[in-house]
């Protein structure tokens, strides 16, 4: 019942019920679960490919959590990460994630695979100064370049006192590492607290995204946050172009790095080696300028 009146927000009360002991119990044994996932090495990194527009080679790679769970298969993160959060984990599985990022793309390179980047997603939660320790650490142990990591943090770290923040930030900046704002537009954070952090990346939301072809005010949303990070020196990284109709209003509009099911659904990396070929999205990006480059003629007709 507390939990339940905590999602609620505050100043809220719930009753408890029998329902919720059902609920309960199941939560608990989840919880049980995932505090042994790691030793247990169910932990299991897919890589989703960020591809650049113009060149059509992949950029980089985003690395996204899953939980492979011996009754429930492969579990997304959206049903464990708060759940780790709450719990007191998310470090343990954080750290966990960063390292084998890393070490997987060192063992990419090695291989001789050609892949700049690889991003990791760091929870609001993770980000204190243990955290800057266990990167500069983790940047030691694997030997990857720290200009290859990208740090992806959403505006959520933005609610603590933000001289903190900056702080931190720039003490990760000062190893090397790349840092990337994430689900870019969802949040509340202020623009004037953005603009002070120390950001390379900026990731427009999917959210945005998906509905600018609906929505005017979307689409407007989408060009002025282009314009703002550009303003801003950021990269553009645009997450969840799914249709060529998305591609080609955000190109145009200027993102240059894309990031989604129309090239690629996150894999495992066996498969993501296959991608990693050079050219391997070459053919599909003239197709797609192609057809950008002749709906701009008639744009202009
Ligand atoms: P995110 O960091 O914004 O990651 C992008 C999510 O969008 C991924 O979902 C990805 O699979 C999905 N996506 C990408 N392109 C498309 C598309 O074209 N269409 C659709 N429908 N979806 C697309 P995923 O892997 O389920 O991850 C969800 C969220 O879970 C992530 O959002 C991130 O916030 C969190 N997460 C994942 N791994 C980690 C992790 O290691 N640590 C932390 N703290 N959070 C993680
Ligand atoms: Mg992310
Ligand atoms: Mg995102």
């Amino acid at each position: 019942a507390m939990y339940r009146a905590k999602a609620q927000g505050k100043n809220s009360y719930v009753y408890y019920d029998a329902d919720m002991h059902a609920a309960g119990m199941e939560r608990l044994k989840l919880e049980g679960d995932l505090r042994k996932a790691i030793a247990r090495d169910e932990l299991v990194l897919h890589y989703q490919p960020q591809v650049d527009t113009v060149t059509g080679d992949i950029v980089g790679v985003e690395a996204l959590l899953r939980w492979q769970h011996p009754e429930h298969g492969l579990v997304p993160p959206f049903k464990f990460i708060s759940l780790a959060e709450e719990i007191g984990l998310i470090a343990d599985l954080g750290n966990w994630t960063l390292r084998e990022a890393c070490r997987q793309l060192v063992e990419l390179q090695e291989q001789g695979h050609m892949l700049a980047k690889m991003a990791v997603n760091v929870s609001p939660l993770q980000f204190n100064d243990d955290f800057i320790h266990e990167v500069s650490e983790v940047l030691y142990d694997t030997g990857i370049r720290p200009s290859s990591l990208v740090l992806e943090m959403t505006e959520g770290i933005a609610m603590d006192n933000t001289q903190d923040v900056i702080r931190g930030l720039k003490n990760l900046k000062a190893l090397g590492v790349s840092l990337s704002i994430d689900d870019f537009g969802t949040g509340y954070s202020s623009l004037s607290y953005l603009s002070r952090f120390p950001l390379d990346d900026l990731k427009i939301d999917r959210s945005f995204v998906i509905d600018f072809d609906k929505s005017e005010a979307d689409a407007s949303l989408v060009t002025a946050i282009i314009a703002m990070g550009k303003s801003m020196n950021l990269q553009l990284v645009a997450e969840g172009v799914e249709t060529k109709a998305q591609y080609d209003f955000l190109t145009r509009n200027g993102a240059s790095v894309i990031q989604g099911y129309l090239f690629s659904k996150p894999l495992p990396i066996d498969e993501l080696r296959e991608l990693l070929k050079p050219g391997y999205f070459t053919q599909q990006i003239n197709e797609l300028s192609g057809q950008g480059l002749r709906a701009l003629k008639t744009d202009t007709r």
